[in-house]
């Protein structure tokens, strides 16, 4: 959302804030940034942006229902994410003598108005977690036989591995240590 802040840029000193924003999913329903994971409802955005002698400061409190799996068996999960942003708020011509690097500590005006859905996306795609699990000592999926093994031991061999799979072994076990 655009907000128009020339009320604020001409002495208001509070401005609401209480939308909220679609995140785009692609084709098969899934956050781009994210493999496996949709949203099913938009982010609902609580806050405000103050205005002190000048000095504008913006805080926003975002929820988002997510959809995903666990990343060792594939259990569907639904939950709830939460997180917070706050910003310095100034006219693009103020901090045109900023180093670029300092740029993402605030969130420009311009021409009067601040897109505030940028930052709120950036900081869910940084915030958001990369991985989850239904449980913290999840035991995943029998690589073999495809068994839930939180629900018990599956029949295939633990430790024997042909040594000529061992490398297409060793790779499979990095593939899951990265997810
Ligand atoms: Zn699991
Ligand atoms: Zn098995």
């Amino acid at each position: 959302m655009k907000l128009d802040l020339r009320p604020l840029l001409a002495g208001e000193r509070l401005l609401d804030i209480d939308y909220e924003l679609t995140v785009d999913t692609d084709g098969e329903d899934t956050a781009d940034f994210l493999y496996g994971v949709s949203f099913p409802s938009p982010m609902k955005v609580k806050g405000d942006i103050t205005n002190t002698a000048g000095y504008m400061r913006m805080r926003l409190d975002a929820t988002i229902d997510y959809h995903t799996m666990c990343a060792r068996c594939l259990k569907a999960l639904d939950g709830s994410f939460t997180f917070s942003l706050e910003k310095t708020v100034a006219p693009k011509e103020v901090l045109s003598d900023l180093d670029e690097d300092k740029l993402d500590d605030y969130a420009i005006i311009e021409d009067g108005f601040l897109d505030i859905d940028e930052h709120l996306l950036m900081e869910l795609e940084t915030e958001f977690p990369l991985r989850f699990l239904c449980r913290e000592d999840c035991k995943g999926l029998c690589q073999k036989c495809g068994k839930d093994l939180n629900e018990g031991e599956c029949d295939c061999p633990k430790k024997e591995i042909d040594p000529r799979l061992a490398p297409l072994q060793r790779l499979l076990d990095e593939m899951n240590n990265k997810k």
